[in-house]
């Protein structure tokens, strides 16, 4: 802990090029860590273990994991460049008191599931669908899927914190934690299994990838994050059973 403390205090003084290197090495491995363990521990409990099964089992196509890869690597720098803008706009390193801590974390929540709902239809338009078309390239997802988006794309993705921090005050220290579970959320998205039975603690997370797998099936349905209350409000949702 203390150590954690010591760095992040010594990435928001540091020269922005330092600041920047050490942004693209946690980005990249909290990706390519996250998605490799998920990747593995799901071939193990379906292939192996016949525990749960694969949403689409259709095969991959030519080098699909070395594009989303690549594409995700280079995501993972352009995230890097946003934490900068987040360096200079952050409001103290941690929340003074609890209730500033929910209230910054309820805030963001609300904030990123209706920025990504409302910048996810943008994609979808005429006008910048051809950057999406990189992410909707994966028609069977992976959990490298996560990431592979059209550095437009990921502009949109890495930018959402400084601009929530221009409207509104967001501590550093929570900035980043939620940036980091955003990630590791946004990998499950993509982790392309579903577990019918056993405890809903383990079911519950594995329902978001049914949700988000039928975006990349049908394309037109389920564009939200963490949440269906856009995409029920708006008519977008489709349900699981469908
Ligand atoms: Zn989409
Ligand atoms: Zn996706």
């Amino acid at each position: 802990m203390q150590l954690a403390l010591e760095i992040i205090e010594y990435w928001t003084t540091c020269h922005w090029a330092i600041a920047f290197a050490i942004a693209c090495i946690v980005n990249i491995s909290v990706y390519v860590l996250t998605a490799k363990c998920l990747h593995l521990l799901i071939d193990y409990a379906v292939n192996t273990k016949s525990f749960g099964k694969f949403i689409d089992d259709r095969a991959l196509k030519p080098k699909q994991t070395l594009r989303e890869m690549t594409y995700g690597i280079v995501a993972c720098c352009i995230f890097a460049l946003g934490s900068i803008f987040s360096r200079m706009l952050f409001d103290g390193l941690w929340p003074e008191t609890l209730s500033s801590l929910l209230i910054q974390v309820a805030s963001f929540v609300v904030f990123y599931e209706t920025y990504s709902y409302f910048v996810h239809r943008l994609l979808h338009t005429k006008y910048l669908s051809m950057f999406h078309g990189v992410h909707h390239s994966s028609v069977r997802v992976t959990p490298w899927s996560a990431y592979s988006v059209h550095p437009v794309e990921a502009i949109f993705i890495g930018f959402s914190a400084p601009v929530f921090m221009l409207l509104f005050s967001l501590s550093l220290s929570v900035a980043l934690t939620l940036h980091i579970v955003g990630m590791m959320f946004t990998i499950l998205l993509h982790s392309n299994y579903s577990h019918s039975s056993g405890p809903t603690l383990l079911k519950l997370p594995f329902s978001y990838a049914e949700y988000h797998s039928k975006h990349h099936f049908y394309g037109g349905v389920n564009y939200g994050f963490t949440h269906r209350f856009w995409d029920s409000v708006l008519g977008t949702y489709q349900r699981q059973s469908n």
